[in-house]
């Protein structure tokens, strides 16, 4: 099968802070790769902006430095690689001063579209947004993206929409979150919403629980000092994984449209319940002692953010509840967490059992479960039950209905594009169905603080765990005490 590609508008695209770590890593690889298929038109353009002073060619030598480093070996063209470098331009500003913007102003093109990426901390989202307007260099069509953190609480989130606001309209402004653009996510929309065979299923009377896990294999590193101020639910369950829970919950938008898919989206996070103190485990990796046998000795994540009393959750597991007619009573368990035994990003929906089993209690019936599996290896499994092949009667066994992409759909389907490569041909497409809408953030927001308060309020302090394990023990009777397990973490 041969990938669609269909070429967006021609845009002049200006990266402001387009220096950075996220621009080297994500976005212009993101864009060299939607190059290379032909979807970026080749007269844009992208504009690189920071504070250091630097030519068009100082800034080309950066970019291609950072695509050799960060696009796979074989996708390196030379020759794609330095026409797409012809289209990039810098111009040194600093967002909270004058010098440069004339010169921006000057640079932009009419009739192509226009987009900003702000890929600079947050705090200096008003300074961009304003000086684009008093420069007049942003006009009614153009779009700005935005990078999370978006806040790190309810005032903030809303402090930083008023500012957004007081400069751009609502369709104007693109809040990332790059797990919606992940293939696998979107694909939990076509598998709910473009097969009869689910959505009867999905609901209270035949969904027993859902598992959300994210779980990754390394520490906090180098970014200590910024994950310490955050923690895992703001860093990964106020935003992805309510994104996550979000697109599992909702009811079916009337079309596929942004604002119908965010306002079933928005439903959701409405309906979330307070969640109690006692269905919280919050937990902090150890550290490793080095081995005879030459094992290194790991940090713990007290060390690694070089403060001994810190409170800060590497993990997090949480029960949380959608107080709707059609999850009534269906827990949707979450859970992610630094330092564990393997990395895997997995949605499990766990069905109940069968109303009366014919076959008896000891015959193997297991639950029906489907699981959505964002990484690694991107796909889809369906367990079901068949009977145990060969003589001895009927005996049962559960075996995996099994898509992974690359199976399935060939080159095709292990050529998926990055979140990122995706979501910043969207800007450009002016489509922001897979964008958070302010709303949606502030309500995801006002369902975390209290949480957070809570165990603020209570003192408490996160229980320590084993790197290379499946989180704190407590996590486990989280579950345990509803007659539940956790599934296994695989990489
Ligand atoms: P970074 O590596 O520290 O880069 C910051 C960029 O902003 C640099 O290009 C810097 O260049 C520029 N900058 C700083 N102050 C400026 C000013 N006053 N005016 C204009 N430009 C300025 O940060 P990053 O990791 O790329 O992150 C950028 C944004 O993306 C942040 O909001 C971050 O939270 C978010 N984000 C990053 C990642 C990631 O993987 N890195 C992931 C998700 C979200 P100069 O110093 O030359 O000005």
């Amino acid at each position: 099968m041969v990938a669609r590609v269909i070429p967006v508008d021609p845009f002049d695209l200006v990266v402001f802070g387009g220096t950075g770590d996220l621009s080297k890593r994500k976005i212009l690889p993101g864009l060299y790769l939607r190059f290379l298929t032909g979807q970026m038109p080749p007269e844009s353009r992208i504009i690189g902006a920071a504070r250091s002073e630097m030519t068009d060619e100082a800034y080309r030598k950066l970019a291609a430095a950072a695509l050799e480093e960060f696009v796979a070996r074989d996708k390196q063209y030379k020759e794609a690689m330095g026409r797409f470098l012809d289209r990039l331009h810098y111009v040194a500003i600093d967002a909270t001063g004058e010098g440069g913007w004339s010169q921006l102003a000057g640079l932009m093109r009419p009739g192509v579209v226009r987009a900003f990426y702000f890929s600079v901390a947050p705090a200096l989202f008003g300074d961009l947004a304003e000086r684009l307007h008093a420069h007049g260099i942003a006009d009614q069509d153009s779009r700005i993206v935005v990078e999370k953190p978006f806040g790190r609480d309810l005032a903030s989130a809303r402090a930083l929409n008023a500012v957004l606001a007081a400069h751009f309209e609502e369709h104007q402004i693109y809040r990332i979150d790059h797990y919606l653009g992940k293939e696998t996510v979107q694909n939990l929309m076509a598998v709910r919403f473009a097969n009869v065979l689910f959505e009867p299923l999905w609901n209270a009377h035949y969904v027993d629980h859902v598992q959300i896990t994210v779980a990754e294999t390394v520490g906090v590193g180098g970014r200590g000092a910024y994950y310490d101020k955050s923690g895992a639910m703001r860093d990964m369950v106020q935003n992805h994984m309510m994104q996550l829970l979000c697109l599992i919950a909702m009811e079916p938008p009337y079309k596929f449209d942004p604002n119908a898919v965010r306002d079933e989206k928005l439903k959701v996070i409405r309906a979330l319940q307070p969640v109690a103190a006692e269905d919280i485990v919050r937990g902090q990796y150890r550290g490793k002692p080095g081995s005879e046998e030459g094992g290194k000795a790991e940090p713990s994540y007290l060390e690694d953010v070089g403060d001994a009393q810190s409170r800060t959750e590497s993990y997090i597991a949480l029960k949380a509840q959608v107080a709707n007619w059609r999850w009534q009573g269906v827990p949707f368990y979450l859970r992610t967490g630094k330092k564990l035994r393997a990395r895997t990003s997995e949605i499990a929906i766990v069905f109940k059992e069968a109303p009366h089993s014919i076959f008896g209690e000891e015959e193997g019936w297991k639950e029906n479960v489907l699981a959505i599996r964002l990484q690694p290896n991107e796909g889809m499994n369906l367990r079901v039950m068949i009977k145990e092949p060969g003589p001895g009667g009927m005996r049962l066994t559960d075996v995996p209905l099994d898509m992974s992409f690359a199976d399935a759909l060939g080159e095709e389907g292990t050529d998926i594009p990055d979140a990122y490569e995706r979501l910043i041909m969207d800007v450009i497409r002016g489509n922001q169905t897979l964008f958070m809408r302010g709303d949606e953030v502030e309500a995801a927001w006002a369902w975390t603080d209290p949480i957070i308060e809570g165990w603020e309020a209570r003192g408490d302090r996160p229980r320590g765990y084993d790197p290379g394990s499946s989180g704190p023990e407590d996590a486990l009777m989280l579950l345990h005490r509803d007659g539940r397990r956790w599934r296994e973490i695989r990489g």
